[in-house]
């Protein structure tokens, strides 16, 4: 049966297409999960979204008590646009969703020496900060910033808004060979890590400090990562830094009730333990409760690992073939306390890096030997900045995130969560001036790696999915039509492009849009061209 898509009243930029409504399973309601899901019910599929824990989500939650408010997981949003573009299927503005406040300075540093370093949107302002903070250390910054662009300017081009698992997916070799591809394939630097890169650039050592910690958006090591994810410092810089008013939770709230509005029947409490093959193909799931349902097509925003693992049988061809193609590795994972405090303070920005004293010897503990580093980075949100209400007045509702290893056999968080607890706070007290902050502690809650393992259900306690490690093959994650399983898509921080709330979402954009272009359909127009950040 065709169907015209969408009803009227929510009825999305694709007018007059003509497809038959498929009814599709979606597994996990993380930020990935939810985007699929709305893009898909706004193109007139019949989406149930099934969810293990009681709240949709995932990492995006809030913790609520004593009169303080804390967003738990993510904490700093970038590159909106990507939201604006899931509304925008269905018709809505960003706008009317969310009430978004830029953040600039973006970030404030702190380093062991004493120094303060802000990091500024605008790279002429920067550029001065940074020539009063170090002579002749901008014209370096500059031509990273340069470098960082076309790096930006390529991930658009060739890596976002369409399923990529590899190299091959980025170029479109039917459109024949181009001398510019070429020039964009050598200036991505293959084979080099972010780290050489940003030293080429800005020898000084806090500056380069700073620039490196962008790849812990990713959880990966900046020595391990290729040179590409060197974009993210353009990304932030062109796009700016968001603030949602009513915390992060605010964005998975406004999917929510998007995709409520767009009639996905949504089922939290539901885990789903199995997918049901037939010969090459997935017919359906089945829950933890023993419900078998059929879909004619599924989205996993369950970690793309454990989706292979653990919801196919592991001796099948499709988990077989997963498992063969490559090894990926988990990201880091953190530790995160929640801190309600009965003072502010002012020398905070909203967003803050406590940095280590020795950087590499930092990731070498995290990505090297998987042990906490005994001098980590910490950072800092400070929302009452932005937003008073998160605290009684005059306080804080401090989170604080450390990132620490994935978790391996001999970690044991809860004996070793005390000592590092102290560490934390002894860095804090010590490097950014707040040497009463124990005292001024009226609540308290944490996270650990194992914590975020048992209640987010990803790989090995990782709260970035899959990391970016392999100077030549590290930005590539699982692509969203599945190679190994016919009618899976894969949606979520461990799959393309990659995890941080604008890539899960524009991971559940692609999934949905791959999945809606391989449907058969009936056009009475053709469908628009992806979009790419560059081109809007
Ligand atoms: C402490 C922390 C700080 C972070 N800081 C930032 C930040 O500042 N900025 C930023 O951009 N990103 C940040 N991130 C990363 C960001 O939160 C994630 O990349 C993003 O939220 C992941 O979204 P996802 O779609 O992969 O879904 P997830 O949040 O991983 O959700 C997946 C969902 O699937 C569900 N699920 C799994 N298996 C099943 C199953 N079998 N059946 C049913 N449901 C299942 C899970 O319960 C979960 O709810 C942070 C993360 C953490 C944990």
């Amino acid at each position: 049966m065709n169907v015209e898509r969408s009803p009227s009243s929510l009825r999305n930029h694709i007018t007059n297409v003509m497809v038959q409504p498929l009814k599709i399973g979606v597994i996990g309601g993380g930020l990935g999960g939810l985007a699929a899901a709305c893009v898909l019910a706004a193109r007139g599929h019949r989406v149930v979204l099934f969810e293990k824990n009681a709240w949709m989500g995932g990492k995006a939650a809030v913790l609520e008590e004593a009169g303080y408010r804390f967003d738990m997981g993510p904490t700093i949003l970038t590159i909106p646009e990507v939201l604006r573009r899931i509304f925008a299927e269905a018709g809505r503005s960003l706008d009317d969703e969310l009430d978004l406040v830029r953040l600039d300075p973006q970030w404030r540093c702190f380093y062991e020496d004493g120094a303060v370093l802000d990091l500024q949107a605008n790279v002429d302002q920067m550029a001065s900060t940074l020539e009063r903070f170090s002579p002749g250390s901008s014209a370096g910054y500059r031509s990273f910033l340069t470098f960082s662009e076309r790096m930006h300017s390529i991930s658009d081009r060739f890596f976002f808004w369409k399923s990529v698992g590899g190299l091959r997916d980025m170029i479109d070799f039917k459109a024949g060979f181009q001398p510019k591809m070429l020039a964009d394939i050598l200036a991505m630097r293959m084979g080099r890590s972010v780290a050489g890169t940003v030293r080429k650039y800005v020898p000084e050592p806090r500056i380069a400090q700073m620039l490196d910690h962008f790849t812990q958006y990713v959880g990966s090591s900046p020595a391990g990562s290729p040179a590409v994810l060197c974009g993210i410092a353009h990304m932030q810089t062109a796009e700016g830094i968001w603030y949602p008013r009513g915390g992060t939770r605010a964005v998975p709230q406004a999917l929510t009730r998007l995709a409520e509005d767009l009639g996905v029947d949504l089922r939290p409490g539901t885990g789903v333990r199995r997918l049901l093959v037939e010969g090459r193909r997935v017919t359906g799931l089945e829950t933890d409760a023993g419900e078998n349902i059929a879909f004619d097509r599924i989205v996993s925003n369950a970690d793309s690992v454990r989706t292979h693992a653990e919801l196919l049988d592991p001796q099948s061809p499709p988990a077989k073939r997963f498992r063969k193609r490559r090894t990926y590795e988990p990201a880091c994972s953190g530790v995160v306390l929640y801190l309600g405090l009965d003072r502010a303070y002012d020398h905070l920005l909203h967003h803050n890096f406590v940095f280590s004293r020795d950087p590499e010897a930092e990731f070498h503990a995290i990505y090297q030997n998987g042990e906490p580093a005994p001098d980590p980075t910490c950072y800092v949100c400070a929302p009452a900045r932005t937003e008073p209400e998160v605290a009684p007045a005059g306080g804080e509702a401090l989170y604080v995130l450390v990132h620490a290893p994935y978790l391996r056999p001999h970690h044991v968080w809860k004996e070793m969560y005390p000592a590092y607890r102290q560490v934390i706070l002894d860095k804090l007290a010590r490097c950014a001036a707040m040497p009463d902050l124990e005292s001024r502690i009226r609540f308290e809650s944490y996270l650990t790696p194992q914590d975020i393992h048992d209640r987010y259900h990803v790989l090995d306690g990782a709260i970035y999915g899959l990391a970016s490690h392999g100077k030549w093959v590290g930005a590539f994650k699982p692509a969203n039509r599945s190679r190994d399983l016919e009618g899976l898509y894969l949606a979520g921080g461990s799959a393309h492009p990659g995890p941080g709330m604008p890539m899960a979402l524009m991971s559940g954009w692609i999934a949905a849009d791959t999945l809606d272009r391989d449907a058969p359909t009936n056009s009475l127009t053709p469908r628009p061209a992806s979009p790419t950040m560059a081109g809007r």
